[in-house]
């Protein structure tokens, strides 16, 4: 049997997926990057491994991708996580339509990829360096509010109130902001709800650099997790947005799946569809 490999080096988590030589993805796995890039995703590497009772030797060929995807080089090869996320996107929408955009949030970055009927990348937008709009964003707001960060959706849905306006895009201001907001007792659900549109603009305004976002959204990415986000990101496209089940994994999916393409093609194996 053979399994591929995808592994995702975030700048906050490390994703790897295996899957098996007809596209099954058999196992995945996410954990904290830390600043040991290369030590850490050697350690996953062995773990996922061990807890699927799969041999080294058995993983035919493994592609890295994503921030640190240059420090892992074990790799057979690695790829961009834009047409990494293209590729993983394509396939787990597949039974939606074609994707025509991805959102990407990250833990330090922001992404509007927009793909062409192939599931090509035509085109594509980046945050700046600044946090705004980020997984790094919503973990400082979460520690500021004393919530964790997985549970900043179930705030947001419950909340009664109207969603409170957040000014400042700044880390830092924003900070200050929710501080005033909490002295001035205004309530968390409302205060988070507001963080989740303050995100939700950001992503409606980056997506303009792109052109036309198309009738499938894909967003993915670790705050995809997030419900609050979710309904915010849709609110303010005013359009239905499609979440794959597990969000984090799509682009370590992708490069799994590259791999598995690489690998057939270089055996003479490779039959398509
Ligand atoms: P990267 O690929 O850039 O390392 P991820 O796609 O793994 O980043 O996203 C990391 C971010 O996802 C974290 O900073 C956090 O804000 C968010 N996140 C992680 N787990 C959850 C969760 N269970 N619910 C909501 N958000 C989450």
């Amino acid at each position: 049997m053979h399994y591929f490999a995808g592994i995702d080096i975030g700048s906050t988590t490390i994703k790897i997926v295996l899957t098996d030589e007809k596209e099954l993805l058999v196992a995945d796995y996410v954990c904290p990057t830390g600043s040991h890039f290369h030590k850490h995703t050697v350690a996953a590497f062995n773990d996922v491994l061990e807890q699927n009772d799969i041999s080294k030797k058995n993983v035919s060929y493994i592609f890295s991708t994503g921030y640190g995807r240059k420090l892992f080089k074990e790799a057979d090869d690695s790829i961009s996580e834009i047409s990494a996320n293209a590729v993983g996107a394509g396939k787990i929408a597949a039974t939606v339509g074609k994707v025509s955009t991805i959102i990407n949030i990250g833990g330090q970055d922001l992404k509007i990829i927009s793909l062409d009927n192939d599931g090509h990348v035509k085109n594509f937008a980046m945050n700046d360096k600044c946090a705004a709009g980020t997984g790094r964003f919503l973990d400082m707001m979460a520690r500021n509010l004393e919530v964790d960060v997985d549970e900043l959706g179930n705030h947001h849905l419950n909340s009664t109130g109207v969603p409170l306006t957040i000014n400042s895009t700044c880390t830092v201001f924003a900070e200050s902001e929710i501080i005033g907001l909490l002295a001035g007792g205004s309530g968390k659900a409302e205060i988070i709800a507001g963080i989740h549109y303050s995100i939700a603009k950001r992503v409606a305004r980056l997506s303009k650099r792109v052109g036309s976002l198309g009738d499938v959204i894909f967003f993915d990415g670790g705050p995809a997790m997030n419900q609050g986000l979710v309904q915010a990101i849709e609110d303010e496209l005013m359009q239905k947005i499609v979440v794959p089940e597990k969000p984090q994994i799509t682009t370590a999916y992708g490069a799994a799946l590259i791999a598995r393409e690489t690998f057939l093609y270089e055996d003479g194996s490779y039959v398509d569809g």
